[in-house]
């Protein structure tokens, strides 16, 4: 079986893993590497899967999925910055740049969309 280690441990993998390893028939295929510890609280974990399951995963995180999660969070940092400059927590400028940086995020995976689309 092809193990894939994964980057920072994703948060969703495991539901993932139980779902698809369990509807085959297995126990769940992850293995959590306690060697690597964490830099954040809930991230960069490193485990294994094995292949099928990552696969499922990536796919659930292409570039469209990206996309859509950037333009939410676009949505929400538009109402967000608009109340904290209001109150005088963020300046303008902090608030554009910020807006623009996401956007640019967005308009990233619309690209890598259009050439995903291709292939
Ligand atoms: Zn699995």
């Amino acid at each position: 079986m092809t193990r894939i280690i994964t980057p920072p441990w994703p948060a969703d993998l495991m539901t993932i893993c139980r779902n698809d390893c369990a509807a085959r028939g297995e126990p769940p295929c992850w293995q959590i590497d306690a060697g690597v510890q964490p830099h954040h609280a809930g991230y960069a974990m490193r485990g294994q899967v094995c292949a099928d399951c990552y696969e499922i995963w990536q796919a659930d995180h292409d570039a469209t999925a990206k996309r859509r999660c950037a333009e939410r969070e676009l949505h929400q940092r538009r109402i967000v910055y608009a109340k904290r400059v209001a109150a005088g927590k963020m300046t303008r400028q902090e608030a554009d740049r910020e807006i623009a940086r996401m956007t640019a995020i967005a308009c990233d995976y619309a690209e890598q969309e259009g050439k995903e689309r291709l292939l």
